[in-house]
């Protein structure tokens, strides 16, 4: 070494010397003797073991001292093997050493064994490295890599132990990670292996491949949208519906995805938890529906509600209306009664006028008749009420029909108003005017309409006609210029007990019955009947029947009696009745024909009678007998006198009593109040 370092030399040196000094390879040379004393030892020792350079060197340090008490078996023996085997260089694994300060450090020792000529060991030469941050890296490698087996167990562990899906996906979308649950339920993965680095359509394809037949179902990811792309759009953790068949099965996902991303804050793929709300959403669903229904069943509720409040009302108004309709008919019966009662006192008086007597008697007669129509009319609407309204059609010359009953009411305006006309007009000409209908019910349904046009008439014209429409209905028209009817009452006034401006009509009377009586009849002949009016000018009521031309009706036995006078002299007549005084008006009805009366209380009396007087030449007979009633002692009195005519005399006025008085034997049946030329005429025809 003696010789001088040029300048360039030098500065290399320097510079190795300072690389050297901050270089953690410390390069030593030991002496083969016990201890490996130090022979020489680079400058930078003090740097790795504390000791300088001169504590090796002057041997107060020896190198085997310094090694950790548990290496340095372990690093003699190394060195003791290896160097018998004759080779250049021992390999060490790293050991420690105690530094000045007492601190522990893990070296690497890389040593070459020099020789002399004689090839025996003479020294040791090492490179030592300070291997403590390499190690510590490795350790802490070691140790990370360590926990994350442990976490990432536990995590696994965690994951298929739980019934929800998890699942994380690289930027493609392809799986990096799956629980058991995802594998079982979802993917149906043989394990959680198979599906790392495939897409969720692999398994999707998969298992729609099973079910080729089923076109209705479809496989995830098939109708939802593609949430992975939204999460990595989004940058943000989002949450999704998805669905689909699995096994068949429809399958319902409470989806949350969130994006991953490293340490540099970029994305590289997505987790997912899913947890399979099926039934849950199908109870929603199911929820969803009978709250429908349950807003239907409001709806139904509320709207029933409405009909019992509207049918609340309803029954407060026909309350309203009986009441009224009550008031009404004190009225409308007390009337009459007042008159019939007063005037009758009034005839007891021996020095009234023959006149006067007429007039008075006349009166009484008008007030039955106006009760009589009074009772018809409350029968009528209880027969409406129990359906018990027939129809029995009868041939009838129009004409002739409408004559009579417009001659009835012509009479009536005539004596009652002089300002007043009333005109009728066929809409058939005579011979042709023959049609089958229920005249009863027609008769009815006139007298009404015309009745009232003359009640609401001061002055004017009461027109009554009809006409063959078209379509083959008879319509009827009475038209009049009376008072009129407001527009609001146009409908009601066919509703029962209903009466336009109640008040003011109340001086007119009536019972509000008629429409509605008529309004039903019409119905029941398959018509209709309407109104058109204007308030103080007039008012027209249509109605229509359907019409059926009809034959030549058969000509009644017309009997004309103009007085009874002898009509039934020699004639024995039968009357059974237990009413004294019915019996007493049938006596002075028939008193002045000399027909022989006799009379039964009972059905047994008059079967007595019968048997005992076979000359009997007819037989009137009340239906409503004690004892026996009217109908089984027709029966009883057929069987003694086969071929003596009964008339049943009925107060009920339904068309039942006539068929059951016919089916009982009886040839014909009058009804009470009893009219006495119609008895007479009836007794004519069939006794005569
Ligand atoms: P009533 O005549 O007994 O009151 P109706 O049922 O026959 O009963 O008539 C009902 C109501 O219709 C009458 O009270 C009246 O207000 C009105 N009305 C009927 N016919 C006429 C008419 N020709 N002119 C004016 N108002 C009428």
């Amino acid at each position: 070494m003696g010789s001088k370092l040029t300048p360039q030399e030098f500065e290399v040196s320097k510079i190795t010397n300072n690389l050297i000094k901050k270089s953690p390879v410390v390069w030593f040379l030991w002496k083969k003797k016990y201890n490996w004393p130090v022979e020489f030892v680079s400058d930078n020792v003090e740097t790795v073991f504390g000791y300088t350079k001169d504590d090796f060197m002057s041997e107060k340090v020896m190198y085997s001292e310094i090694i950790h008490p548990d290496d340095i078996q372990r690093v003699q023996k190394e060195v003791i093997s290896q160097s018998k085997t004759g080779t250049s260089s021992i390999i060490h694994e790293p050991y420690r050493i105690i530094t000045k300060t007492g601190e522990i450090k893990w070296l690497n020792d890389i040593t070459l064994i020099r020789r002399n000529k004689n090839n025996e060991i003479t020294h040791y030469e090492g490179i030592v490295i300070d291997i403590i941050e390499q190690y510590n890296r490795e350790k802490s490698l070691k140790e990370s890599e360590r926990k994350y087996k442990v976490l990432s167990e536990q995590f696994r562990l965690m994951s298929d132990n739980i019934p929800d899906l998890v699942w994380s996906k690289d930027l493609d979308g392809n799986f990096t990670f799956v629980n058991k649950a995802v594998c079982e339920k979802l993917l149906i993965a043989k394990d959680t292996q198979e599906p790392i680095g495939k897409k969720d359509m692999y398994f999707a394809i998969r298992q729609r491949k099973l079910y080729p037949d089923r076109k209705d179902w479809h496989t995830f990811g098939e109708v939802c949208i593609n949430s992975d792309e939204v999460v990595l759009k989004t940058k943000k953790p989002q949450r999704f519906d998805e669905y689909g068949n699995v096994k068949g099965k429809f399958m319902f996902l409470d989806v949350y995805k969130a994006p991953i991303f490293d340490n540099t804050g970029k994305i590289i793929g997505t987790v997912g938890h899913g947890r399979i709300v099926t039934k849950e959403k199908e109870a929603e669903k199911q929820l969803q529906k009978q709250n429908k229904e349950y807003e239907i069943l409001n709806k139904k509720y509320i709207a029933q509600n409405k009909e019992l409040e509207i049918a609340k009302e309803k029954a407060e108004e026909s309350n309203r209306l009986k009441s009224a309709f009550l008031a009404n008919m004190s009225h409308e019966i007390r009337t009459p009664m007042n008159s019939i009662l007063g005037f009758a006192q009034l005839l007891k008086d021996p020095s009234l006028e023959p006149e006067s007597k007429n007039q008075f008697i006349d009166i009484i007669n008008n007030s039955a008749n106006h009760l009589l129509n009074l009772i018809n009319d409350i029968i009528d609407i209880s027969k409406i009420d129990a359906n018990q309204m027939n129809v029995i059609e009868n041939e009838c010359k129009l004409n002739e029909f409408l004559f009579e009953i417009y001659q009835f009411f012509h009479s009536e305006v005539s004596r009652k108003k002089g300002q007043l006309k009333i005109v009728f007009k066929k809409g058939l000409a005579d011979g042709n005017d023959v049609i089958k209908t229920d005249i009863t019910r027609l008769r009815q349904i006139l007298i009404n309409l015309m009745g009232n046009a003359v009640k609401f008439t001061h002055e004017g014209l009461i027109e009554v006609k009809y006409i063959l429409t078209k379509d083959k209905q008879l319509l009827f028209s009475i038209k009049d210029t009376g008072i009129g009817i407001h527009k609001k009452d146009l409908t009601v006034i066919f509703e029962r007990f209903r009466q336009s401006e109640e008040a003011s009509t109340r001086k007119y009377g009536g019972t509000g019955l008629g429409l509605a009586i008529s309004k039903a009849c019409v119905e029941l002949l398959d018509g209709k009947i309407w109104v058109e009016s204007q308030h103080k000018k007039g008012s027209t009521f249509y109605f229509t029947i359907p019409y059926k031309k009809g034959t030549t009706p058969k000509l009644e036995k017309k009997i004309t009696i103009d007085k009874s006078v002898d009509l039934f002299e020699g004639k024995t007549i039968l009357v059974v009745e237990d009413d004294i005084h019915s019996t007493l008006l049938l006596e002075i009805i028939l008193k002045p024909t000399k027909a022989t009366i006799l009379n039964a209380k009972d059905g047994f009396e008059a079967i007595e009678v019968c048997k005992k007087n076979t000359n009997i030449h007819i037989i009137l007979m009340d239906v409503q007998l004690p004892k026996l009633d009217g109908l089984k002692t027709a029966k009883e009195v057929k069987k003694i006198l086969p071929h003596v005519p009964i008339i049943s005399q009925t107060a009920n006025a339904m068309h039942q009593d006539k068929q059951k008085s016919l089916d009982a034997g009886c040839v014909d049946y009058i009804t009470k109040p009893i009219n006495k030329k119609e008895l007479l005429q009836k007794i004519a025809k069939y006794m005569l």
